[in-house]
């Protein structure tokens, strides 16, 4: 029902990692008073509870059950977002080298992605005033009738240099970890790639305004279609 579309907007924002996703959801969302769900967070909160739990990311079974068992907690007001793990707060503790590392592996455990697939759905129907929700498969499996869809990229310079500066490290380091992530990530989902119905946007030159800008046409234009 367009009204209901036009209250509650599901806008979906995949691209691979350094590309400014996080930046923009949260600050559209913000703008038009809708929820925030990083979903990247949620595949980095399980693996924290499998690196807790000293299990190996590879033994798929125990990655699981540790999984399955954690209980996963995650905030989806864009003013703090926050991620638990049993309770505990590790909002910070997700973004450390050990779970970016590990990060890939547990996100490749089928019954994982099918256990946060299942949250994403059940956080995005919840959320009354509409959600931004960031990823790598928003657009073709979580929410595959999402109102706006944008495939957000830039060039792996800028992208290398983004991670650098959030993280304080040199961007060679970063460039290579980009390029490792990239490649395990492309086993599961299609970082790389520009899914089908998705608008492009090229955010190498891009302020994070006149990004969020162009969503925001985006949104309206569909307002004006329905
Ligand atoms: O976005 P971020 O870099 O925090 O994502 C961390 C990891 O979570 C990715 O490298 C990928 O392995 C996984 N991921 C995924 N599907 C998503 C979001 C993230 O597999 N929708």
């Amino acid at each position: 029902m367009p009204e209901q579309k036009e209250s509650a907007p599901v806008v979906a924002i995949d691209g691979p990692s350094g590309a400014g996703k996080s930046t923009v959801s949260k600050t559209l969302a913000t703008a038009i008073d809708a929820a925030y769900l990083d979903t990247g967070a949620m595949y980095r909160a399980a693996t924290l509870a499998v690196l807790k739990a000293e299990v190996d990311p590879s033994q798929a079974a125990q990655v699981t059950k540790t999984v399955k068992n954690a209980k996963l907690e995650f905030g989806t007001s864009p003013d703090d977002p926050y991620s638990r793990v049993d309770g505990e707060d590790v909002s910070i503790d997700i973004r450390s080298e050990d779970v970016t590392k590990a990060v890939s592996a547990v996100a490749g455990n089928k019954a994982v992605r099918k256990q946060l697939i299942a949250e994403q759905q059940r956080l995005i129907a919840e959320a009354k005033k509409g959600i931004v929700v960031e990823g790598r498969d928003i657009i073709e499996v979580v929410a595959p009738d999402a109102d706006v869809k944008v495939y957000l990229t830039a060039d792996p310079e800028a992208r290398a240099g983004r991670r650098a500066a959030e993280l304080g490290v040199g961007a060679e380091e970063t460039k290579a970890d980009i390029t490792r992530r990239d490649g395990a990530d492309s086993k599961t989902t299609k970082p790389l790639e520009a899914p089908e119905g998705a608008t492009v946007i090229d955010s190498t030159e891009l302020p994070v305004v006149e990004v969020v800008a162009k969503i925001l046409a985006l949104l309206n234009n569909r307002d004006i279609d329905d």
